[in-house]
């Protein structure tokens, strides 16, 4: 069983035109990464000074430019992406509340936002942005998916810009909301993308994000085969502290994590995530293992019922926080 503590240190680098040169960490601009585990050829690692999860070698913009094509979000099955992304949006559901995440969302929201102009960065197909069109908002969607973005032009009608983010040159200071759903874990610096969300934010401003939480009980669990772990698709994996690191450094404030209730220890143990071929994971743990495993179980769990902390257990966070560049 590989785990998240191996203290093997490296340099992350990165191959362009066949040319090996090193890359600093995206949020401490350091160079110090612990190897923690393999997977599909990539090392996961986690920098030394600020915890932040990502992989080495960084794949090349040549091999990421190649993955999100039609096979990406229909054809994936084994390999990679999707196997059928239309009807798996529609029937994403948290299996906790039985809400579907659209609907999840769009009520979270609501409670941050009263509405107005909503970008949503890597939209894909548009199901989100249909959705909450219906309820009034103003919305455009980005994604730099050819294939992606020209269904949710035709099908749905919406006004999707197929360039990434930087391209797109939106003007400041411009949209009330913007979101990013199952987007960041792909994007190759994030800093720079939320960055770039600060810009083109009111001052006040919403955004609106998920993530899949490395510091989380599944994580810790199922460590190689937990199913965010997808090398080269997913280059980043947060925790609450990266991402609140992210956040102070480029200039958001109040931030609150929405995650679900998730630790009934019965049902991680009689549930293990699925790997992607979807096949059930063995598990191979060390006495000590299991006991860390259970104390962290049993921490959660009193956290949970005592209402203290409780969002710090999810492995799928939704996050939202509020821009503050003109109240400093
Ligand atoms: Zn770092």
């Amino acid at each position: 069983m590989k785990n998240w503590n191996d203290k093997k240190l490296i340099l992350r680098e990165k191959i362009t035109n066949g040319k090996t040169s090193k890359m600093n960490c995206d949020l401490c601009d350091k160079n110090k990464f612990k190897s923690l585990f393999k997977k599909k050829g990539y090392s996961i690692t986690k920098c030394k000074y600020c915890g932040l999860v990502t992989v080495d070698p960084f794949p090349t913009d040549e091999e990421l430019a190649k993955l999100y094509d039609e096979e990406y979000f229909e054809g994936g099955k084994n390999k990679k992406g999707y196997s059928n992304y239309k009807e798996g949006i529609k029937n994403y559901f948290d299996y906790v509340t039985k809400e579907p995440y659209i609907q999840k969302r769009i009520n979270y929201l609501k409670q941050f936002s009263k509405g107005g102009r909503l970008l949503d960065v890597g939209c894909a197909h548009g199901f989100f942005l249909k959705a909450i069109r219906e309820e009034g908002w103003d919305v455009t969607g980005i994604d730099i998916s050819k294939y992606a973005s020209d269904f949710g032009k035709k099908e749905f009608n919406l006004n999707i810009i197929n360039k990434s983010l930087e391209d797109a040159k939106f003007v400041s200071n411009h949209f009330d909301v913007v979101t990013i759903w199952s987007f960041l874990d792909h994007c190759t610096t994030p800093m720079n993308v939320f960055k770039e969300i600060n810009r083109i934010l009111k001052p006040g401003g919403i955004l609106a994000f998920n993530i899949s939480n490395v510091d989380s009980f599944r994580a810790m669990i199922n460590a190689s085969n937990w199913r965010p772990i997808r090398p080269p698709e997913h280059l980043y994996y947060f925790s609450i502290n990266t991402s609140n690191k992210y956040l102070s450094r480029t200039g958001f404030g109040k931030t609150t994590y929405f995650g679900k209730g998730e630790i009934g220890i019965k049902h991680v143990l009689q549930n293990p995530d699925l790997n992607m071929n979807g096949e059930t994971v063995k598990f191979d743990f060390s006495f000590l293992q299991w006991l860390k495993l259970y104390s962290w179980a049993l921490i959660c769990y009193l956290s949970l019922k005592t209402g203290i902390d409780n969002y710090t257990i999810g492995s799928n966070l939704d996050v939202y926080t509020h821009n503050i560049k003109n109240e400093q």
